[in-house]
């Protein structure tokens, strides 16, 4: 993947109230911080700008916004933070009285669609570890029902807001990042294809392509996804790349332990087999398959290696779209 220029990336930005939980999310997610951890965090009072996009293949920014921002004080410029963003992540605190959080929900995402009709916009029911089953659905409902009342009473019908229940606390998280970023991936229908064809030629069940630094998947391929799956795969990647950084180092301290040779083979007691290849500097594929199906790891190698490079071309057919587009601008 080449160097495409910050301008081009789609940028998504994490808002919501003080103490909704935005840093934590962000550092759990990208910074590998464990959950408890964040009982410690100081709130945010200041946006950040939080550029992971050198370790990681999801190129965005991530703009932390203090709750008590002021959309009509004249020095914030929402045409540009709102103008080249491609995701609004509005976090709420499903713990706490939320009435306050939908009434500058509301304020965000009518200003933030006027500057820039293309944005998507993603509502995070946030600390849901701590309601109930029942309680979590009921919360989501209502959520989406006042949330929809207003934009209607506005005559905003047209824009979507999209909702996750979400905690830091288990991999729900992780899983409504990935669903955003999958949205701003272009390559995703090549993606998915690549994976289809993949699975259906190597006798396995389930496949997903990891951002490994982060955990989020940006392509799956289209059977369903269940959370155990998806868990077992995250669970994977962690122990495989806690033991590369451990005795994966060798000489060098720069190099990089997770490489072309990166792979890893886990049997569980109920004949299933994990099986972990990396694909390139940035991104892994883990699948689930039946041991049988294993008993002919040649082909799935072989089609593995076919994967591989068809990943390879998609993204390099995309730097050099965005290496002619930047000419163009520029010319
Ligand atoms: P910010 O001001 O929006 O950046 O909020 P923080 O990230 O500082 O979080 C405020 C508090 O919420 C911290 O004490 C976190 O530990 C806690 N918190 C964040 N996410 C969760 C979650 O998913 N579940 C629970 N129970 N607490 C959370």
């Amino acid at each position: 993947v080449g160097i495409v220029p910050t301008e081009n990336k789609p940028r998504i930005l994490l808002m919501g109230l003080r103490r909704s939980g935005k840093s934590s999310i962000q550092k759990v997610v990208f910074h590998k911080m464990s959950p408890n951890e964040t009982l410690f965090l100081e709130s945010t009072n200041k946006i950040v700008k939080d550029d992971i996009s050198n370790s990681s293949f999801v190129q965005f920014q991530i703009w932390d916004f203090p709750g008590q921002i002021d959309f009509f004080d004249p020095t914030f410029d929402s045409e540009m933070i709102f103008g080249g963003t491609g995701a609004l992540i509005f976090v709420i605190d499903a713990q706490d009285d939320y009435m306050e959080a939908l009434a500058k929900l509301h304020m965000t995402v009518t200003r933030a669609y006027k500057v820039n009709p293309d944005i998507k916009f993603e509502v995070f029911i946030h600390k849901v570890d701590g309601l109930s089953d029942d309680h979590k659905i009921e919360t989501q409902r209502d959520i989406h029902q006042r949330a929809n009342d207003d934009l209607a009473d506005a005559g905003l019908e047209n824009l979507h807001l999209s909702f996750y229940l979400t905690s830091i606390y288990d991999h729900s998280i992780f899983e409504a990042f990935s669903k955003v970023v999958q949205k701003l991936i272009p390559q995703l229908p090549i993606l998915e294809n690549l994976l289809n064809i993949l699975i259906s030629n190597s006798g396995i069940e389930k496949a997903f392509l990891f951002d490994v630094v982060s955990k989020i998947y940006i392509a799956t391929d289209s059977s369903p996804v269940d959370m155990q799956s998806y868990e077992l795969c995250c669970d994977m990647l962690d122990v495989v790349i806690d033991i590369s950084c451990i005795y994966g180092m060798g000489e060098d301290p720069e190099a990089n332990p997770f490489d072309k040779e990166s792979s890893s083979l886990i049997k569980l007691n109920n004949a299933t087999v994990l099986y972990l290849r990396e694909v390139n500097k940035y991104l892994a594929l883990v699948c689930i398959l039946r041991e049988d199906s294993f008993e002919k790891q040649g082909i799935i190698d072989y089609n593995f290696h076919c994967f591989r490079q068809a990943i390879q071309e998609v993204f390099e057919v995309r730097t050099k779209a965005t290496t002619q587009q930047h000419g163009a601008a520029a010319m």
